[in-house]
C-alpha cells in the first residue's frame, strides 16, 4: 500500500516537474503576490480532513508555478540560482534513503561520501591530513562554528564555565552580518565585534586592523578572532588573506577565512590566486550551493587541526555512538545532532563531471562577470562600482535610483535583480553564480533592463538631474 503511494506521488513529483520547467520558459518572472494574500490565494489553509485528490493535485501545481523562479533565465537576485542536474538528483536521492549523518550506523557509506568530499576540498585548498571538516546548515552556521572553535582554542575553559573576558572579534565593514549575530550567541557580544574598514577595492586594511588590535590589548582586552571574507556578499570583494594572517600571527589570533560567495574560486586555476594563503588559515568555509549550484544547502567548513572541531564539538552520547570508530561518527564533529545528508549531491555532481568540470563552471561565472562588467564598463549610461575579479557586478543606468527600478523590474514581471550599497553608493548588484547561463543572457538582462526605462520614462526620475 505504502509503496504504490510513494510510486503515485513520485509520478505527480515528476508531473510538475516537468510543468515547471515548461512554464519558467515562458513565465520567468513570477508576479508577485500581496504576502498577506498568500494564504487565500493559493489555498494554504490547513484543516481537519484532507482535500481530495484533485484539489491537493490543483493547489500543488498552483503553489509550484507561482514560486519565484530562482533558475529561470531571469533571476539575478541572490548568491545562487540555476540548476546542476547531476546535484539535484543527489538531494532528491538523500531524501529518499533519509539518513542521519552522525553516525556510521545510520548513515553507512554516505559518511565515506561526505569525507571523500572533504578531503578532496581540503587537499585542494592546501590543509594536510591533520585537518577536520563538516556540513554544516549553511554559511552563517559555519562561521559560526569557527567562531566557537576560535574561542574554544584561545581559552580551553570557556565550554565549561562561559565567558568571562572581553573577548574581541574582528570583521571588515562589509563582511557578512552573520559575524555580529554569532558574537551574540557565542556569548561574546555584538558590541565586540569591531568593524574595519576597508580600501576602494572591498578589502578590509590589515594596518587598520593592526592598529585596532593593538588598541584593544592596551586596554587589557582579549583579541581572538579575525574573519577575511573570501568574496564579499554585496561587492564580491576578496580579502588578502596572506596579509591579515601576518598580522594575526603577530597576535597569535584565529584567522577564518569565509568562502561562502566566492570560496569555491579555489577549483579554477585561473582564479584561485584570490585564495592565496588559505591554507594559513585556521578554518575555512565554502558554500557549494552558491557557485557550484547545487541545491540549498550545500556548507563546508574546514578547520586546519581537526582537533578544534572535536574539542568544541564532541560530546559524549552513550545512546548515539554506540560502533565503530569516532573517525566515521560524524557526530562528533558536528553542531546538530539529527543532520541532514548535503554531501552526496555535492558528490554526485563532482563524480559526474569531475574536479575539471567543477573548474569550468567556476571559470564560466567568472567569464559571465567579465561579459556584464564590460558592458557596463563600455556603456556611456552605465556607471560602474565594483572591480575586476568579481562575481558582482554593482551599476547604475542613467542615474535612475536602484531601489525604484529594482522593485519596478519585479513589479512588472520582467527581472529579478536586487540592490546593494558600498561606500555610501547604492546600485543595482547583478550576480554571477549561475554557471548555466551564457553571455547573451546577460546582454538580454541589459536589453530588457533598457527598453524597460525607456517604456516607462515617466516613472524614473533621473536623481543626477535633480541633483544639478
Ligand atoms: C551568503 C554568505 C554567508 C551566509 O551563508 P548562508 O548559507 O546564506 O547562511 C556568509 N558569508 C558570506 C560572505 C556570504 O556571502
Amino acid at each position: 500500500m505504502t509503496q504504490i503511494m510513494i510510486e503515485k506521488d513520485l509520478v505527480l513529483f515528476n508531473e510538475l516537474v516537468e510543468l515547471l520547467l515548461e512554464d519558467e520558459l515562458v513565465n520567468p518572472v513570477v508576479e508577485p503576490t500581496p504576502p498577506e494574500d498568500v494564504v487565500d490565494v493559493f489555498d494554504l489553509g490547513l484543516s481537519e480532513f484532507g482535500s481530495s485528490e484533485e484539489s491537493f493535485r490543483k493547489i500543488l501545481k498552483n503553489l509550484a508555478l507561482q514560486t519565484p523562479k530562482t533558475a529561470s533565465k531571469r533571476f539575478f537576485n541572490q548568491l545562487f540560482g540555476g540548476r546542476q542536474g547531476k546535484a539535484i538528483l543527489g538531494d532528491l536521492l538523500s531524501v529518499m534513503l533519509n539518513n542521519s549523518m552522525y553516525t556510521y550506523k545510520v548513515a553507512g557509506p554516505q559518511v565515506g561520501v561526505e569525507k571523500e568530499v572533504l578531503a578532496e576540498c581540503a587537499k585542494m585548498i592546501g590543509y594536510d591530513s591533520n585537518f577536520g571538516g563538516t556540513f554544516p546548515a549553511g554559511g552563517s552556521m559555519s562561521n559560526f562554528m569557527a567562531m566557537i572553535m576560535a574561542r574554544d582554542h584561545f581559552n580551553k575553559r570557556i565550554k565549561h564555565d562561559g565567558v568571562a573576558q572581553k573577548l574581541i572579534a574582528y570583521a571588515s565593514e562589509i563582511s557578512h552580518y552573520s559575524n555580529k549575530k554569532n558574537a551574540s550567541f557565542a556569548g561574546i557580544g555584538r558590541n565586540n565585534v569591531r568593524i574595519i574598514s576597508c580600501n576602494d577595492r572591498g578589502e578590509m586594511i590589515p594596518s587598520e586592523l593592526d592598529k585596532m588590535i593593538q588598541e584593544d590589548l592596551s586596554k587589557g582586552y582579549s583579541p581572538f578572532y579575525v574573519t577575511a571574507t573570501a568574496g564579499t556578499t554585496v561587492v564580491g570583494s576578496y580579502d588578502d588573506i596572506e596579509a591579515l594572517r601576518k598580522v594575526t600571527d603577530k597576535y597569535n589570533i584565529w584567522l577564518h577565512v569565509d568562502g561562502a560567495y566566492g570560496g569555491a574560486a579555489f577549483f579554477s586555476k585561473k582564479y584561485k590566486h584570490l585564495l592565496n594563503g588559505v591554507e594559513k588559515a585556521d578554518s575555512f568555509s565554502f558554500n557549494a550551493h552558491k557557485m557550484l549550484g547545487t541545491p540549498l544547502t550545500c556548507s563546508l567548513l574546514f578547520a586546519k587541526d581537526k582537533k578544534d572541531l572535536t574539542y568544541s564539538f564532541d560530546n559524549a552520547a552513550d545512546y548515539l555512538y554506540q560502533t565503530s570508530d569516532d573517525d566515521y561518527n560524524l557526530g562528533k564533529t558536528s553542531l546538530q545532532c539529527g543532520r541532514r545528508n548535503d554531501a552526496l549531491k555535492f558528490w554526485t555532481l563532482w563524480k559526474s563531471i569531475g574536479t575539471a568540470g567543477l573548474r569550468e563552471i567556476v571559470d564560466q561565472l567568472f567569464h559571465l562577470a567579465n561579459t556584464a562588467r564590460n558592458y557596463v564598463d563600455q556603456h556611456p549610461d552605465y556607471q560602474l562600482y565594483t572591480f575586476e575579479d568579481s562575481l558582482s557586478i554593482g551599476f547604475n543606468y542613467k542615474g535612475i535610483d536602484p531601489r525604484l527600478l529594482c522593485s519596478d523590474l519585479y513589479e512588472s514581471g520582467e527581472l529579478m535583480v536586487g540592490y546593494g550599497q558600498f561606500k555610501d553608493e547604492e546600485f543595482v548588484r547583478l550576480i554571477s553564480v549561475n554557471a548555466n547561463f551564457e553571455d547573451q543572457d546577460y546582454l538580454n538582462f541589459f536589453s530588457i533592463l533598457e527598453k524597460h526605462v525607456e517604456q516607462n520614462s515617466e516613472r524614473f526620475v533621473n536623481i543626477s538631474s535633480l541633483k544639478s
